[in-house]
Order: structure tokens, then sequence, then C-alpha cells
């Protein structure tokens, strides 16, 4: 069967298309789309002409000429019927050879994958992107599109406790899953491994697939992020990524509110083929001393990693008690209120050791947010930081006391106190935030903390389509 899948992506080749649809990510993370008809094709060995300067974080007015160069490993048939399409994610040059674009976030993650490789080391990443998918109740019979207040999205959900739901009332999005599932293996040759409903309320949904290295794993987010879009599109409803779409304003942790949308991410580290995360001594968690490190890295930059992986106004309505969301820098095994956890094996325990992040939500860029990732654990290796001890008791229900003798950092309550964290801890960024990138992204975010403020309806707007 891998053969044939394989087969098919190779067969078709620019020269086969019809239409050729290149795609690359601005700074927030929106995946741009660029359609060219395949007789242009020979454009593509060279680069295709893009201006910057209406790309957010790009490219000022004044040397605007961008290229996009198509990463020939991407190129796969585009999953729509008609016609013969191919779909390629490009790279970004700047114009007249001066080299790659440094706010490119396909190159931030390059880049952390060369420093990777300089130090003889490659990670594996295993993001869990959760969404939410609404009935079409903004575009469905309008004549012109309306915002999808969280009010009117309630309506349509059907309040119960606890999650994984069977059809077919509570979940009735099995199909759409299973929609999904197939276009991810077929045309993007993604392999899903779980697909269920999740905990929130009727609607909420996260579909995993097999984790991979470094930028392989963060085109996949934009791909089944795309993917999952499309199809409910196909279906009369609307994908929603925002981190908590169904919240009380008043009071997000008031149980008016229901779970948020979270992107947990997954990482182990590799010298050649060893797991450098496994270490069978250790009767905790089996896991390493550099294991540890790599949390104690994690937890000592989580305020300021905060801003690259929960960069929304909205994310910090998630970060509230009560739904499985982080809002405490430490770490455990099982403890879904801990920030870092080391989950129990269900593979094979060497090859399957990980560290996970449970801060992240779909808003992020994932270029960014996984390369941000990976720099605070080398951080914590490279510094020796330990991270304490695990804790392994429900973080949301300690006395303020408790926590605070146990050294328990509170993570940031707002976008803006987390931008104000990452202007003062970003040197493990080094790495892969090169030039103005981190002040292009703080000036993005400040102008979304001014658009979106507390009002839900511009949340709304704003986050449409991350
Ligand atoms: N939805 C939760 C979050 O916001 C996670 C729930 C889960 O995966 N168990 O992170
Ligand atoms: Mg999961
Ligand atoms: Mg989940
Ligand atoms: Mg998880």
């Amino acid at each position: 069967l891998k053969d044939s899948l394989e087969h098919s992506a190779d067969r078709m080749g620019f020269e086969d298309a019809e239409f050729i649809l290149i795609r690359y990510t601005d700074v927030p993370g929106r995946f741009l789309a660029k359609y060219i008809a395949s007789d242009s094709g020979e454009y593509l060995r060279s680069g295709v002409a893009v201006d910057g300067s209406s790309v957010r974080g790009f490219a000022k007015i004044d040397e605007s000429d961008l290229l996009l160069v198509p990463d020939k490993s991407t190129l796969r048939p585009a999953p729509i019927s008609n016609y013969k399409v191919a779909t390629v994610i490009a790279d970004v040059h700047e114009g007249f050879g001066r080299g790659r674009l440094i706010r490119d976030p396909r190159h931030v993650s390059q880049l952390i994958e060369e420093h990777l490789a300089r130090e003889g080391l490659s990670c594996q990443i295993g993001p869990e992107v959760e969404c939410f998918v609404f009935d079409d109740i903004v575009f469905g019979g309008k004549s012109g599109p309306e915002i999808l207040s969280a009010e009117r999205a309630g309506k349509y959900h059907i309040r119960r406790k606890g999650g994984y739901d069977a059809p077919p009332f509570q979940d009735s999005l099995v199909e759409l899953r299973f929609e999904v599932a197939e276009i991810l293996k077929k045309n993007y040759l993604i392999k899903v491994t779980n697909l269920n409903h999740e905990v929130a309320s009727s609607g909420q949904i996260e579909i995993n697939f097999m984790h991979s290295t470094l930028t392989k794993a963060a085109d996949n987010v934009q791909v089944y992020k795309d993917t999952v879009r499309n199809v409910a599109k196909k279906h009369g409803k609307i994908a929603n990524f925002m981190p908590k779409p169904v919240f009380d304003e008043s009071d997000p942790s008031s149980s008016e509110s229901d779970n948020g949308s979270g992107m947990h991410v997954s990482t182990s580290l590799w010298d050649g083929a060893s797991n450098i995360f496994y270490d069978a001594s250790d009767g905790y968690a089996e896991l390493s001393q550099t294991g540890r490190y790599f949390i104690g890295g994690i937890l000592d930059h989580a305020r300021s990693l905060a801003a690259l992986v929960a960069p929304t106004v909205n994310s910090y309505h998630r970060m509230v008690p009560g739904f499985e969301a982080p809002i405490y820098a430490a770490w455990s095994r099982g403890n879904r209120s801990a920030v870092a956890r080391v989950p129990v094996n269900d593979r094979n325990n060497v090859k399957s050791k990980r560290i996970e992040f449970r801060a992240p939500d779909p808003s992020a860029n994932p270029y960014l947010a996984f390369s941000a990732i990976v720099a605070a654990g080398l951080d914590g290796m490279r510094k020796k930081i330990e991270p304490g001890d695990p804790v392994n008791e429900d973080i949301y229900k300690m006395p303020d006391h408790v926590r605070s003798s146990l050294g328990i950092r509170s993570l940031p309550g707002s976008l803006q106190e987390s931008l104000e964290a990452l202007k003062s801890d970003h040197d493990y960024l080094k790495p892969c935030f090169q030039g103005d990138l981190l002040e292009t992204y703080v000036a993005l975010k400040q102008e979304e903390i001014a658009y979106a403020g507390r009002s839900k309806e511009r949340q709304f707007m704003l986050y449409y389509d991350v």
C-alpha cells in the first residue's frame, strides 16, 4: 500500500499538473496560497515571485519582492477532484539573490534542525491538534459573513460532561474524521493514528498523526488544519482552531465555559538510532538525566515560551483551571494539571519515550512554536537545569502557599504578560530566531492585543482562519 501511495505522489510531477498550488506560512502562522498554471512550471525551479509587503511579518514596502522556492520533497497531488492540481510547500527567499528570508517561519525550523545536527542530534515532534467543528451558521443561508459568537455556537452544542463520545447523538463527525484521514493518507502520505471525539461538548475533535522531524511536523500541522477546514466546509460545517471558542466572558473558568483546544507537543531527541530521553534505570518515568534537563529548560523558559506557543489573546481564556489546560510550570508523568508530562508508553518503551508540553494551542505558528520548544529544551541540557521534583497532585487544587513552597511558578495570565516575558528572556532562541524576527513578531502581537482586546466577536474574527 505504502509503495502505491508513494508512487501516486511521484507520478504527479510538476509537468503533469494543470495547476500548481504553492503554500507558505506568514509570521503569525497562516498557511497562504499562490496558484499558478502549470505552463508557468519552469518558474518553479528559480522561484515564483510574491509581494512580501502583503504578507504579515514578511517584508517592507520598499524591498518587497520575495521568491517562493518549492521544496520538491513536499510535492503532492492536491485533493481537488476535477482538475489535475499539484500542491507544494515553498521556502521563501529574498529577491535578487539575497538569500533566505530570515522571517520565513520554515527557515526558523530549518535553522534549529541544522543546529541540532551540528550537535549530532535530531528530534521527533508529535503534535496533537484539537479543534471544534461547528455547524456553518456563519455563511449558511446568509448573503454576507456574520460573526460566530460563542453564544450562538453554544446553541449548537449538546452540553454534557466527559468525553470520547460515540455516534449518533453526541458525535456526528465520524465520517468527517474518516474523510480527513483518507485525504491525509492518500494525498499527503501522512499516517493518522487516532481520530476521536474530544472532551468538550459535541463538536470537538482530535486527530493525531505520526510524529516526524521538526519542519515536516510543522508542514503536517499546516496541511492537517487546511484539510480539516476544507472537509468541514464540504460538509456544511466550520472548523475552528481557536484555543477557547466557547467561554463565559465574565469568568472563563466557570462551568458556562467549555474545554478549550490544545496542541500538545511531544518531543524526543535522538543520537543516531538511540532515543536519548530513555533510561530504564529511572524508576519514576524511565526518563534520562538528559530528558530531565530538557524539561528543566522548558520550565525555566515556560513564561517566555508561552508567547510563541499560546500566542493569541484567546489563548489565555484556555489557560484557566479546570479544563485540563496547564497553568503551572511543573512536570509529572500522569498529571494533566502540569505543563510538562512524560506519558505512559503505549508502544515500544525506548522508541516512544518523549516529553509532552501541554501549553501550546492550535493558534500557534507550528514552525516557530516547535523550534522554540526545542531551543528551550536544548538550553536546559546545555546549562544542566534541574526541573525539580515531579508534582503528582492536582495543582489546580493546591493552596497558594503549598505551590510557592514547592517553587511552582504560574504561566502568564495574558498575551501581554507573555510578551513581556519573551522580551526579557529570549537568548535561548538565538540559534533559530535571527535578525529582527522577534521584534517583528512582538509588534504583530501588540497589534492583535490592541485589536482584539476583550471583545469576544473580535477574537472570533481574528482567529477564524489561523
Ligand atoms: N483540551 C485540553 C487542552 O486544552 C486537553 C484535553 C486532553 O487532551 N485530554 O489542552
Ligand atoms: Mg491527545
Ligand atoms: Mg486531547
Ligand atoms: Mg496530549
